[in-house]
Parts: structure tokens; sequence; C-alpha cells
């Protein structure tokens, strides 16, 4: 038998991406695959013979396949040693002032289909594939023993699950339940509800965006729209806004928010916690502000949601520069992988024009320095953000 009889054989030209290093294999890129249960871990050739690596497998996706190894190292050993340069990458980052990160940023960690965040000693790990499912137990081995986090949650609750064969489920896996873990950012106060929570609990990717908000804050009257827990208005109170407005559809978020506010010693005056659609609230008010953020939801989740992502983000920013006085500030976020820099920048553009103002760009945002991006894999850029001025 010859070695590749038990690997995945690619297309001719189809090694390219893999000798680019790019984590995925794609269903039309494989010539012949051996039987293979779903989550196997194989070796992939090229057409010629040429071995590239391992992966693991998954046929009832279109992305068929995960590179865990580019070389001869054997999978589970490439994968710890992934893990351990991602914790070790994160060291120098933090200090004891902030206590919350990303410890794990799949692809981006060239760890695929793991995700694990830390929350003050609370470990909480997201699966997202079959392969990466298959390892749970050596993941949360090395990670226990590691990291000896105080209580591990997994939330495994991604809708990709589902096209991998998954079903989705979270609970505490060691130690717990933890009823509400307090995190610090930047010296401030948060309360996490890790099970009752989106994402794993707080959205991390914006703390450098929260550290900028404290810096621009000084004496602005803010309104924080779709706040969810209110990590930009208790950094820009932390700054000295003289008032800030919250607005987040859910009503445990706003909970959070109202809460958070009170844990960093600014309690009442000058607060407006709004459990309501953002579109509304935009519409509906005058908008005596001086600084917004504008952070919403994907509201891209696939290539064929962009036209109407884009008119949704026009909307808003719209009313906003329509109903702003002179000299405010927005600070404006989206996080649909599919509408990237140069498309939310013409959706902005559109914005300013149909509302006539004049907008400026000072400053450009990508996720927080925990949530890596891996030059081989531009798939895993999500985030970006402008600062804006109004004229
Ligand atoms: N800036 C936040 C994260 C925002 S995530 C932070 O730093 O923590 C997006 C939030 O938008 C979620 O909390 C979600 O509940 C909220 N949301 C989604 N659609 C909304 C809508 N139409 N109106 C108000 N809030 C909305």
């Amino acid at each position: 038998m010859a070695e590749n009889d038990s690997g995945i054989i690619l297309h001719q030209g189809k090694d390219k991406a893999v000798r680019n290093r790019h984590p995925w294999i794609f269903s039309g890129a494989v010539r012949r695959a051996p039987h293979f249960e779903d989550g196997d871990i194989l070796p992939v050739y090229s057409a010629e013979g040429d071995f590239l690596g391992s992966g693991y497998f998954n046929a009832r996706c279109s992305i068929i396949g995960r590179m865990l190894t580019f070389d001869r190292t054997p999978p589970l050993q490439a994968l710890e040693a992934s893990i351990r340069r991602a914790l070790s990458r994160r060291t120098p980052f933090f200090d004891e002032r902030t206590t919350g990160f990303r410890l794990i940023n799949g692809e981006g960690d060239e760890c695929p289909g793991l995700i694990a965040d830390f929350y003050a000693g609370v470990l909480v790990l997201q699966f997202s594939t079959r392969g990466m499912d298959r390892l749970k137990e050596f993941v949360l081995g090395l990670l226990g023993e590691i990291l000896s986090p105080a209580a591990i949650y997994e939330k495994s609750n991604l809708p990709s699950r589902r096209e991998e064969g998954l079903s989705s489920g979270e609970s505490w896996l060691r130690g717990g339940p933890v009823p509400s873990v307090e995190i610090l950012e930047d010296g401030l106060r948060f309360a996490v509800d890790i099970p009752d929570s989106q994402k794993t609990g707080f959205y991390l990717d914006q703390r450098e965006m929260r550290r900028m908000a404290r810096g621009l804050a000084r004496g602005r009257r803010v309104l924080n729209a779709f706040s969810y827990t209110g990590g930009f208005t208790v950094a820009a109170l932390a700054g000295g806004a003289v008032s800030a407005d919250s607005v987040d559809l859910s009503a445990r978020a706003m909970e959070l928010c109202a809460e958070n506010c009170r844990r960093n010693g600014f309690p009442g005056l000058g607060l407006g916690f709004h459990t309501a659609d953002v579109f509304e609230f935009l519409r509906a008010g005058p908008l005596d502000y001086d600084f917004v953020v504008l952070d919403p939801p994907a509201f891209a989740k696939r290539k064929g949601d962009v036209m109407n992502a884009c008119r949704g983000y026009k909307d808003i920013h719209r009313l906003v520069f329509q109903k702003l006085p002179p000299g405010a500030l927005v600070m404006t976020f989206s996080c649909s992988h599919f509408v990237d820099e140069p498309l939310f920048r013409q959706v902005v553009f559109q914005a300013a024009r149909e509302a006539n103002r004049g907008v400026r760009i000072l400053q450009r945002h990508r996720q927080a320095l925990d949530h890596p991006v891996n030059i081989y894999h531009p798939e895993s850029e999500y985030l970006k953000g402008f600062v804006l001025a109004v004229d």
C-alpha cells in the first residue's frame, strides 16, 4: 500500500492554498479520500503525492478539512504547540488591571474550531467543529494543566455546529456553577454572567476601542448604541463623560449595564438605560450628544445578507449624521466579516452624503490584540471601525 492510500489526495493545483499554510480545505479540492469517520485526523497529499501536513476532516461540510499541521509533526503535538504559543503570545499584553481576555482565537492561533476565553480564573470554551469537538478531552486536559482554572464552562452554541452535525450545548465542565464573574478591563470592573450572555460573556474584541473612547470622552454627552452590558458606557464615564445613555434590545444586558455603572462608582445622575431598538431610538430622539458609539451586531451573517446589511448600516449612520450637533464624535463598527473595510467606508460615505454633513476619519481600528488574524487566513478578520468627527 502506498503511503498516501490512507490520506486525502487533492486535485491538481489545489495544493497551492495548503502550501501557503491556509488551514481550510474545501470539498471541491479533494480528489480522493479514504473511508473516514467525521472528525478523523488524516494526512493530506498533493495530486503529485507530496505530503502537505495533517488536518481533521468532516465529509458533511463544504470546508471539509482544517489543517492542524503543515509538516510531519504528529497532529496532537502540533495542536499542543499551537495552544502553548497562543497562550504565551498573550502574556506580554496583559497585567493585573485586565483579567478578561481571549486565549485562543481559532484559526487566528492555528487552533481551528477552538475558542478559549478567560474571565478572571473562569475558562470558557467553544468548539465549533466536529474535529475539534472530538479533541475536547485533550484540550481540556492541557488547558486544565497549564491554567488551573477555578471553573470551566463549555459554550458550544455556535450555529456552525449544525452544519458539522453537532448539537448545541452548554454546561459547566469543571467547577461551577459560578453565578457571575467580575473581570477587570484597564482597571474598570465588569460583571460577566457567563451562561446568560452573548459571545462567551463579554465583547473582549473591543477592549482597545473602549480604551480609546475613555480617552476621547471628557466633557462629552455620550450615546452608547447597541451597548450590551455597557463596556463603552463605563469607559466613557471613566474618561470624564458628563452623561451617558445606553441603548440595547436585551433587558438582561441593560440590567448588567446599570450594574456595571454602579460597580465603577457612577450612580444615577446623567445616566439613561434604555431597553429599546436602536433604529427606533435614533428616529425618535433629537440626539443631543457629542459622542456616539455605534456597535451593532453582525448585520450580514452570510454573503447574501450584504445588501440588506449595508442598508441597515447606512440608516443608522444617516440618522446620526443628520441629528448630531457640530463637533460630535462617532465611533462606529461593523463586525460582519462579509462587509469589509472599503465597503463599510463606502456606506459611511453615502450616509454622510445623504445627511450632507462634513465627516472626517480620525482613527481606524480592527479587533483587539488578543484576537489575532493569521496572515495566511484572512477570513479570521471581521471587526473594523472608524472614529469620525462630524463638522
Ligand atoms: N459595544 C458592546 C457590544 C455590542 S454587541 C460592548 O462593548 O460590550 C451588539 C448588541 O446589540 C447586543 O447586545 C444586542 O443585544 C444588541 N442589539 C441587536 N440588535 C439591536 C437593535 N435593533 N436595537 C438595540 N440593540 C440591538
